[in-house]
């Protein structure tokens, strides 16, 4: 029988990324489909969904890194699964080129309608050195690798003679006062703190956390006197908060800062860990398209998910999350439309696969309308802030709802099964501080058995 990469007999539905958006509406409309002679494909370079949210648990070692993700091929049955990336989109002619993972050759797929669901990445300035030294909080493997990263210097410091480098070991910097670098700093502290602790050689109080954050306030999320009273725990906790101050230059891990107002200096540091989590950017490949995309990369469309230009609706397109510019009919949006968050792109996929389902019957569609509900955050073991409705709650309580909620909303109850057992075994055993030497160089062993291991130089990041 000839090799066929995919299915070439039965009309498709292509989902671009398989994360909230395309894993959600994949899951809701595969059947349909396939009753009515279709396929549906997912194209998505990882095997996996990563569940965001939980991006700081993993990195702080609360959450192991592959329960943060939602296998596809396990949890999709009923949908084809392409591991590549999409590059290009012509719906012209309805073809999309995709480039497979590893670098395979790039091959064109045809679909007769598209679902859009290719999020964000991580929207970086031109600061010197950046590029080179610091580590986004976007995917599970950055995640994985900060918690390794972290642990690793404490042990190396705990060893280290010379007192500069021993600090600079110690100084850990995120940069992003949203909720992703917030949960992150707050959590990384944490495990650092546990970590310090089993470690004779080393204090607390060695630990240095820095957040830097430009705006004057940290998470927009949470109403201001809110977002005042975390960053007085955060201090409280020794954390450094730095507002109205921006990084000018991260050469080498030497960093600069400014104040925001005047741009006049705002103190130099020196780390081994600096994290940027400040903010992000729709899917850059929307741009190689024919969609109609906003100022802000994002694809236009109405509040019933159709994609629609200036000439109205184009046929047999939809698109939601991140990568969307989708109309907040609720009013509380920014600018009119929805804040990139999971609580949009979740239900913002529901209503994209009943409306996509309602056309293909010949039904009349409905509006995606949603009130925000407030929002959950962690900031370490029985410590979480939480503003549920306008009402604002702390300490353990928010943490047990932000653990609650997020158990639960992680798609597929072997994910949260495994989530929640992870905590429990946390909480019984205690939380596992040791790095896994050498993710970054796994030869490094059988190299160092065969006389072939390069020269020991300075680890980075
Ligand atoms: C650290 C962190 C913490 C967060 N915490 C919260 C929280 O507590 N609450 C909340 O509401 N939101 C939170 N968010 C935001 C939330 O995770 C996102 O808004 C949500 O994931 C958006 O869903 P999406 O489907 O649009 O995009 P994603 O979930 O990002 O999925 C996009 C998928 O598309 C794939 N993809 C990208 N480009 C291509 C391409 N060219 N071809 C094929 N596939 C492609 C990607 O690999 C990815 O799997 C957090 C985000 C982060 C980073």
């Amino acid at each position: 029988m000839a090799f066929t990469k995919l299915a070439q007999d039965r009309p498709r539905v292509l989902i671009v990324g398989g994360g909230y958006v395309g894993f959600t509406v994949a899951q809701k409309i595969q059947k349909a489909v396939k009753e009515t002679g279709g396929v549906v494909t997912i194209v998505e370079p990882n095997p996996y969904m990563t569940y965001q949210p939980f991006l700081p648990e993993v990195a702080a070692g609360s959450i192991e890194g592959r329960n943060a993700t939602v296998p596809l091929r396990q949890h999709l049955r009923d949908t084809e699964i392409v591991g590549g990336r999409i590059t290009k989109i012509n719906h012209a002619t309805k073809t999309a080129t995709v480039e497979p993972i590893d670098a395979g050759e790039a091959f064109d797929i045809t679909y007769d309608e598209i679902v859009l669901g290719a999020g964000a990445v991580t929207r970086a300035f031109p600061i010197p050195g950046l590029a080179e030294v610091a580590i986004g909080m976007k995917s599970v493997e950055e995640a994985v690798a900060v918690r390794n990263w972290v642990l690793e210097r404490i042990e190396v410091a705990s060893l280290e003679e010379n007192e500069d480098a021993r600090r600079r070991a110690l100084t850990f910097v995120i940069v992003g006062g949203g909720f992703a670098g917030i949960e992150t700093i707050a959590e990384l502290e944490d495990m650092a703190r546990e970590a310090v602790k089993r470690n004779d050689r080393l204090r607390v109080s060695d630990l240095r956390f820095v957040l830097v954050e430009a705006a004057p306030r940290i998470m927009p999320e949470v109403p201001a006197d809110r977002a005042e009273k975390v960053v007085a725990e955060l201090r409280a906790r020794g954390i450094e908060v730095l507002l109205n101050t921006s990084l000018a230059d991260a050469t080498d891990g030497h960093l600069a800062l400014i104040n925001m107002g005047d741009k006049s200096p705002a103190g130099e540091l020196d780390t081994d860990t600096l994290i940027w989590t400040a903010g992000v950017a729709a899917s850059p490949m929307l741009k190689d398209t024919d969609f109609p995309i906003d100022e802000r990369g994002r694809v236009r469309v109405g509040a019933d998910l159709r994609v629609t230009g200036d000439n109205g609706v184009i046929e047999g397109a939809w698109a939601a999350g991140d990568n969307a510019a989708v109309p907040d009919l609720s009013g509380g949006g920014v600018g009119g439309f929805c804040v990139p968050n999971a609580q949009h792109a979740s239900r913002q996929a529901v209503k994209l696969a009943e409306n996509l389902l309602a056309a293909r019957r010949g039904e009349s569609l409905t509006d995606y309308y949603h009130e925000n509900m407030g929002a959950v955050a962690g900031l370490g073991s029985w410590k979480g802030v939480a503003n549920i409705k306008g009402k604002s709650i702390s300490g353990p309580l928010a943490w047990l709802m932000h653990r609650g909620y997020h158990g639960m909303a992680i798609p597929t109850t072997e994910r949260t099964a495994r989530v929640v057992a992870g905590w429990a075994m946390n909480q019984i055993f205690g939380r596992d501080t040791t790095s896994i030497r050498h993710q970054r160089s796994p030869r490094r062993a059988f190299q160092t058995a065969t006389g072939t291991a390069p020269e020991k130089s300075k680890a980075r990041l």
